[in-house]
């Protein structure tokens, strides 16, 4: 891949990084509020355990597109970006454009998913959460 498109990529991986940072400490700060509030009538806890667990749920989510991210920064520095972590071929450039954190080429993720579907029904995390962040520019 050339300089100027891996530069692209950084660029774009940087900015979701920078995006998803500044949210969690949002979150963090929105559920320590919460806490900070709580106590008194049962219904309220009852509410207040919900959207602690929808805030726990969205965090985590998030977490872990941060550490795909610095993961796919490393591959960046390292000079192994573009590159199907199973076979080895060259991920297409489309498919990097839509999802700069992919670390399969689609024959080898579609394969994956269809593995994954098979032997567990663990909720599908892995493509959500990027996208929400259109280049704006
Ligand atoms: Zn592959």
């Amino acid at each position: 891949m050339r300089k100027r498109e891996l530069d692209k990529f950084k660029k774009l991986l940087l900015i979701e990084r920078q995006g998803l940072v500044a949210h969690l400490s949002e979150l963090e700060g929105a559920s320590e509020t919460q806490l900070s509030q709580g106590g008194g009538d049962s219904v309220d806890l009852a509410a207040l355990e919900i959207t602690q667990a929808a805030i726990q749920k969205m965090g985590n989510r998030e977490k872990n597109l941060l550490k795909k991210i610095e993961y796919t920064l490393d591959k960046i520095e390292s000079g192994d970006y573009g590159t199907c972590e199973r076979c080895g071929e060259k991920i297409s450039p489309a498919r990097l454009e839509a999802r700069p954190v992919a670390q399969f080429c689609i024959d080898c993720k579609t394969e994956l998913e269809s593995n994954e579907r098979r032997y567990s029904d663990k909720e599908e995390e892995d493509e959500e959460g990027w996208g929400e962040y259109e280049d704006a520019s």
